[in-house]
């Protein structure tokens, strides 16, 4: 059979996915949760309860300040602690609501029944305000706010919503498991969004390491405007720009978004909680992150409320391996290093991977031989060689006329590299001192 993919670049990391095939496991409460009021990209919300107060499952406890930014809910019931700054993943302290664990008190207005709702009487208007009042964003890691994403621009036209089931990262199984799982409510959620969006026709890209997701989604799909289309296996395919190439060959110019050439692509996990919020009136107080490793007891997908440590997975998947090198936030190719396990689950936190000291153990770096194998794999068309040695030698202007920010921080060079030279790393640097310089020209 010929599988679509995207034609430029791209590379074949071994799998792993340890946690494939396990069932979803809802883990018990902890005795306390670290809520951060900045979870998605854009201004963070504005807190709105005090130390001492009583707080109920689902209660907003941080308001959406300004266009792109959304609600923060209490994940549990119980008393709020602290109003504070503490460290999150990123390694910086950032302002979070402390809450000890009390009882299991919901909000009434959440319907808790397992009951399907298929359909929405709702208009897209009313589908926006509901997913924005739930504080939904996107799922896959990039937590931009899902009801900005829903408002196309003037201008612009939304043809195709794209449903993001690539989950390409090794180790990764989260997505996976809520599609095999959870199949009729992620359905449902599509259809949510299809109607918040305005759009006719969707498409699921699923990846072909996962024909048992493939099948349930073609079966659940039948007879609907939703196409389910299986993927030759190549990463970085969850790539935005990379799927809408794969899909429908349509090119995401520099610079641009998918609404560019009449597209939106959401994850499977907002797909899900896009259908809580608004079929259900559940707000995004949990989700599902894959915690796995070679040398961890227990890998496992654990629905977990937000806010969760990261530490409490770990002890609940078998506990830190004695080997453990490194704990990385996200799938081995673009996930950060955490530098404690005492950081709160995050609606971005899609996994945890436990690596040990054989598997972090970095090559010596030696000097290029310019065999150009980082310009072969990088699926953006840029000279990932070129842009490190610019970034060494703060070359920024140069890196923004090669564009640099067009860079999708796949790690595609880094993996292939035979010289192990840390080329993403330098071009992370780059693009931020980029960044940096783009921000103060607008500002003259
Ligand atoms: S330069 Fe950026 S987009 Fe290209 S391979 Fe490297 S990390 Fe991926
Ligand atoms: S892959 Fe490594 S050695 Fe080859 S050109 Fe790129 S930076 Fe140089």
């Amino acid at each position: 059979m010929n599988l679509k993919t995207f034609s430029r670049g791209g590379v074949h990391p071994p799998e792993h996915k340890l946690s494939s095939g396990l069932a979803i496991e809802e883990l018990p409460l902890p005795e306390v949760v670290v809520i951060p009021v900045s979870q998605h990209l854009g201004a963070p919300a504005k807190v709105i309860v005090d130390r001492g107060d009583q707080v109920k499952i689902g209660q907003v406890i941080a308001q959406s300040e300004g266009f792109v930014s959304t609600n923060i809910h209490s994940s549990v019931s119980g008393k709020v602690l602290k109003v504070d700054k503490f460290m999150d993943s990123s390694g910086y302290r950032k302002m979070a609501v402390q809450i000890q664990v009390e009882g299991e008190d919901w909000e009434e207005t959440i319907d808790r029944t397992d009951d399907l709702v298929r359909n929405t009487v709702l208009k897209s208007e009313a589908i926006r305000k509901k997913i924005l009042e739930a504080g939904i964003v996107g799922l896959g890691g990039a937590t931009f706010p899902t009801h900005v994403k829903l408002m196309v621009p003037k201008g612009k036209i939304a043809e195709y919503l794209i449903i993001n089931g690539v989950e390409c990262e090794p180790y990764l199984t989260a997505d996976h498991a809520l599609m095999m799982q959870r199949t009729e409510e992620v359905f449902a959620g599509i259809l949510v969004l299809m109607k918040g969006l305005g759009v006719e026709k969707a498409i699921v890209g699923i990846e072909n390491n996962k024909p048992d997701a493939i099948l349930k989604m073609k079966q659940v799909a039948k007879g609907s405007k939703v196409q389910v289309q299986g993927l030759k296996v190549k990463y970085p395919q969850g790539g935005e720009k990379q799927l809408v190439q794969a899909l429908l060959k349509r090119e995401v110019p520099s610079g641009g978004l998918p609404i560019d050439v009449g597209v939106v692509v959401f994850n499977v996990g907002t797909a899900l909680a896009a259908y809580d919020a608004v079929n259900k009136n559940r707000p995004l107080i949990d989700r599902v992150v894959t915690v796995t490793g070679k040398s961890l007891e227990k890998p496992s997908n654990f629905l977990v409320r937000i806010g969760t440590p990261v530490s409490y997975l770990v002890e609940k998947a078998g506990g830190l391996p004695g080997d453990t090198a490194k704990v990385i936030n996200g799938g081995p190719m673009m996930g950060k290093a955490l530098s404690t396990l005492d950081v709160p689950v995050v609606k971005g936190s899609s996994g945890i991977l436990l690596i040990s000291e054989a598997e972090a153990r970095r090559k010596e770096v030696l000097p290029c031989i310019r065999c150009t194998k980082c310009v072969t794999v990088c699926p953006m068309g840029l000279e990932p060689y070129l842009m490190m040695s610019l970034s060494e030698k703060a070359r920024y202007e140069r890196m923004e006329s090669e564009k640099v920010l067009d860079c999708i921080e796949c790690g595609s060079c880094s993996y292939t590299c035979p010289s192990s030279r840390p080329l993403l790393d330098y071009i992370r640097l780059g693009k931020a001192e980029v960044g940096k310089i783009m921000r103060a020209r607008k500002a003259v």
